[in-house]
């Protein structure tokens, strides 16, 4: 059985809180393994829940369209989680127990795709991630450079939906998400292959 497979079991089996008690699927992750970029959202809403997939739906096709205008897509250089991996009832807010008990899936699955950016979807995923006081108004698409990855939030794409002029704002994050991806691949290029992956796999191990 591969790390993924027995994490894969694990989630399937989670309840570890009550969120798990009210899931019709857990909803685990999508996208390439191996991406180079991990988005990472709230929680699964009620069509996530239903496909046990994430952001699908609206918000999952404007995700989609955000990916493809900086030439990506789910399928092929990005990888899709949540903070938590089971619906909470009505779309509230994960619960901050809720957010601490599913966090260890979300590190194990970093560790196993081993990311260069991670971008944070929204104010829970920010909040969560890289900062409780993170304001997405005032902070959105500035870089932090975090135990080995670069961190970067935007606005999650209900919000998008919600409130249209916040859209010219998240096209500039999005810009620079791809800068940033080219800028780290042509840096990957002039040293050659990595030698050690050490320091990546102990940061996440944290
Ligand atoms: S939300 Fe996470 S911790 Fe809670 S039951 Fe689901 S998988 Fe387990």
């Amino acid at each position: 059985m591969t790390d993924w497979e027995a994490l894969r079991t694990a989630c399937d089996q989670c309840h570890r809180c009550p969120l798990g008690q009210t899931r019709t699927n857990l909803v685990f992750g999508v996208g390439n393994p191996s991406a180079d970029i991990l988005f990472v959202g709230e929680g699964p809403g009620e069509q996530e829940d239903l496909k046990g997939e994430p952001f699908v739906g609206k918000a999952g096709i404007l995700l989609d369209k955000m990916l493809s205008c900086i030439g990506m897509s789910r399928t092929e250089n990005v990888y899709i989680a949540n903070i938590v991996k089971c619906r909470p009832p009505r779309n509230r807010d994960p619960l901050p127990e809720e957010r601490q008990a599913c966090l260890p899936y979300l590190r194990a699955q970093t560790k196993l795709i081993r990311p260069k950016i991670i971008v944070c979807l929204g104010k829970v995923a920010a909040t969560t991630l890289i900062d409780p006081s993170f304001s997405i108004m005032r902070s959105h698409g500035v870089w932090q450079e975090r135990k080995g990855f670069w961190m970067i939030a935007t606005f999650h794409p209900a919000a998008l939906l919600r409130n249209e002029n916040l859209k010219r704002d998240a096209y500039s994050d999005l810009l620079k998400i791809r800068a940033k991806y080219d800028e780290l691949h042509s840096s990957d290029q002039k040293k050659g292959p990595p030698e050690s992956d050490g320091q990546v796999k102990e940061e996440t191990e944290k």
